[in-house]
C-alpha cells in the first residue's frame, strides 16, 4: 500500500472516531451520523480506496465529473450524491445517476428534477439547501422563505424531500459556527414536524473538515469530508 493509500484509511478511522465521540456527546450513537467522502477532483483510485475502506456515502459537486468516474466506481451498496450548485439545463444528465441531490436551492429547479424523475418512473431523494449565513456568494434558500418554500416543493411527486443542506460561512470561531449549526438544527426539527406530501424528513447536512465535530454535536446527520480524507485538492488536475 502506498503511503497516501494509507493515509487515507487512517483519516477515515480517525474521523470516523470523532463522529462516534460527537454524536454521544449530542446524545446520539454513531449509528444516526454518516460520513459523506467529497471526492471532487479526487481520482477514482483514491476513491474506490477510500470506498474499501468503508465508506458508504460519497459527494460530488459537477455533473460531469461525477459521470466520467462513475463507470469505474466500486458503487455497490455506496450512496452517491450531488452536493453542488445544479443548473436546471443539467437535470436530465444527474437524474437516474446519483442516489441524492442536497443541493436543491429553488422551486424550479425541484420541479425540474420531479419531471425528469417521473418520466423514468422513479422519485429522487432530495435535501432543501439553507442560505443559513445569508451570503450573496452562496446559492441556498433564505431561512425565512424555507418553510414555504418547502411547502410548494412538496407538491411534486416525483422528488422525496428528505432533509436539509447547509454551508455556513467559512471564517468564524466556534461560537458562531455553532450560532449557524444550530440554527439549522432548529428549522431541521421544525420541518421535520410538518406534515408535508412527497416528503421523509430525517437527514441534516451540515460539517465539513474544519467543523464537522461541531456540525454533528448540534445535531448534524450527514457530514460532509473532503480535504480531511484526502488532503489539499488539486483543482489543475
Ligand atoms: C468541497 C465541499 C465539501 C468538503 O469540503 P472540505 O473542507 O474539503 O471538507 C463539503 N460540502 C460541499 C458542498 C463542498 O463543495
Amino acid at each position: 500500500m502506498t503511503e497516501e493509500f494509507y493515509k487515507i484509511s487512517e483519516n477515515i478511522k480517525r474521523i470516523n472516531e470523532n463522529i462516534a465521540r460527537a454524536a454521544l456527546k449530542s446524545g446520539r450513537s454513531e449509528n444516526d451520523v454518516n460520513l459523506v467522502a467529497v471526492t471532487k477532483t479526487v481520482d477514482v483510485e483514491r476513491i474506490n480506496h477510500a470506498l474499501s475502506c468503508g465508506v458508504k456515502y460519497i459527494g460530488e459537486n459537477k455533473v460531469q465529473e461525477f459521470l466520467k468516474k462513475r463507470d469505474s466506481l466500486n458503487l455497490n451498496g455506496v450512496s452517491a450524491h450531488l452536493i453542488g450548485h445544479l443548473q436546471t439545463n443539467k437535470v436530465s444528465k444527474i437524474v437516474g445517476q446519483v442516489d441524492m441531490i442536497e443541493s436543491v436551492d429553488s422551486v424550479r429547479l425541484a420541479q425540474a428534477i420531479s419531471k425528469k424523475s417521473l418520466e423514468l418512473g422513479m422519485k429522487t431523494d432530495i435535501l432543501l439547501q439553507v442560505n443559513i449565513g445569508r451570503e450573496e456568494s452562496k446559492s441556498g434558500i433564505l431561512p425565512e422563505f424555507l418553510f414555504e418554500t418547502a411547502d410548494e416543493i412538496s407538491r411534486f411527486d416525483g422528488i422525496v424531500i428528505r432533509g436539509l443542506m447547509a454551508i455556513p460561512p467559512a471564517q468564524g470561531d466556534n461560537a458562531e459556527k455553532c450560532k449557524f449549526f444550530s440554527n439549522m438544527s432548529k428549522l431541521f426539527i421544525d420541518i421535520k414536524g410538518k406534515k408535508m406530501d412527497n416528503s421523509n424528513v430525517n437527514v441534516l447536512s451540515m460539517g465539513m473538515s474544519g467543523d464537522y465535530e461541531l456540525a454533528v454535536e448540534c445535531g448534524a446527520t450527514l457530514v460532509r469530508v473532503g480535504t480531511g480524507i484526502f488532503g489539499y485538492r488539486n483543482y489543475n488536475i
